[in-house]
């Protein structure tokens, strides 16, 4: 079927929100005046109901199912995005005599970097200033200090186009903003102590961060926070301390229902290495007319980034390529150059079609 041109949608390669499945859209349209024969609407409902407890409910344990998070881990929905992650994160994990190390492997590690030290005791294990962020360390490169409760890692940094291939070995446990690659691929549970990201650029739209977290570390939370700054509360309340973002929940329910309708993480992951390779290919096989500029090893299954030979070439390339149906083509404003964000609902006919675009431009140009 094709979906373009039912629907006349574009080909969104924004960096998120995110484009989202058509089914779940339409799903969601569906039912947006009255929920199920309700007479009224998922989000006029109260969180209490029992039709929104029962998404609700069907959320929790599909985000657990799908991304195959074992039996010692809870999931938290949290609003205020994974930046309010890069905040709560610290306040709940560093007691005063312990020290967060960071991974600065970009523009979004640094950030939480710089959060987690307002709050706590958190140092650099590895910076990646000096190579411009173009490639993720190894396990040798990283420095960790005496005293180190955890490892925070950017497993995909969105803006510079990297990812970690494979996940560092260390001796402590690892957190991880897992915003731009979440539930993209398997992922081994057993490293990590929490695993965060903001919903808007695999899950659905914006308007929350879905954590993580290990049970046996809710057990040591810092208590002496705000109530809906501690994990404990959003666990034992099951993330209905207060009222949650029911519409974006609710969107998420939809694409998780999507996600396994196609055959899961699995598939999901197969999609994902597909699409990359479809543009990868293309462009190391351009004799340079276009050109990746992060390392081999370490680039990214989601936000692929290029350049072409110029600066003008690049801006007649976004604004073409907008005309013709290709939507958030542009690099982040702090690196430049052209950045294809393919998160998990992008279908493989958008990157066969934006080739073939980027073919034509190149013989043009
Ligand atoms: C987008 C993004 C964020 C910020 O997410 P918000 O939900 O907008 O707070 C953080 N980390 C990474 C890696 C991101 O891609």
């Amino acid at each position: 079927m094709d979906t373009m041109t039912k629907t006349k949608r574009v080909y969104n390669f924004g960096a998120g929100p995110c484009t989202l499945p058509l089914e779940a859209l339409e799903e969601a349209q569906k039912e947006l005046v009255s929920f199920k024969g309700a007479g009224m609407s998922i989000i006029e409902m109260s969180h209490r109901s029992k039709e929104y407890d029962a998404i609700h409910q069907e959320t929790l344990a599909l985000l657990k199912e799908i991304y195959g998070a074992p039996a010692d881990f809870d999931v938290l929905i949290v609003q205020g995005g994974a930046t309010l992650q890069f905040s709560m994160l610290p306040m709940n994990l560093l007691a005063p005599d312990k020290k967060g190390a960071y991974v600065v492997s970009g523009t979004w590690a640094k950030k939480a970097l710089k959060d987690a030290q307002i709050y706590a005791n958190a140092y650099t294990a590895w910076d990646g200033k000096s190579e411009n962020y173009t490639r993720m360390p190894s396990t040798n490169e990283l420095k960790l200090e005496e005293g180190t409760r955890y490892l925070h890692i950017t497993s995909n940094e969105t803006i510079g186009g990297i990812r970690f291939t494979d996940f560092p070995d260390v001796n402590v446990p690892m957190v991880a903003d897992m915003s731009s690659d979440f539930m993209s691929r398997a992922i081994p549970w057993e490293k990590f102590d929490v695993v965060y990201g903001g919903a808007q650029k695999n899950l659905g739209p914006a308007g929350a961060a879905i954590v993580f977290i290990r049970k046996s570390v809710l057990e040591h939370t810092n208590k002496n926070v705000g109530a809906y700054l501690r994990y404990d509360i959003h666990s034992e309340k099951e993330s209905l301390y207060n009222t949650p973002p029911v519409f974006t929940i609710h969107m998420i329910n939809l694409v998780l229902k999507w996600v396994k309708s196609i055959g899961g993480l699995a598939a999901i992951e197969k999609r994902a290495e597909k699409r990359a390779a479809i543009l990868y290919n293309y462009i190391d096989a351009s004799n340079g007319y276009y050109n990746c500029p992060v390392n081999k090893a370490n680039r990214s299954m989601m936000n692929i980034v290029f350049r072409l030979p110029s600066e003008e070439l690049e801006a007649k390339f976004i604004a073409e390529s907008k005309v013709a149906g290709f939507i958030g083509l542009k690099g982040h404003r702090s690196v430049g150059g052209c950045r294809a964000s393919c998160y998990n609902a992008l279908p493989i006919e958008g990157v066969e079609a934006l080739v073939s675009f980027m073919d034509t431009f190149k013989k043009a140009n």
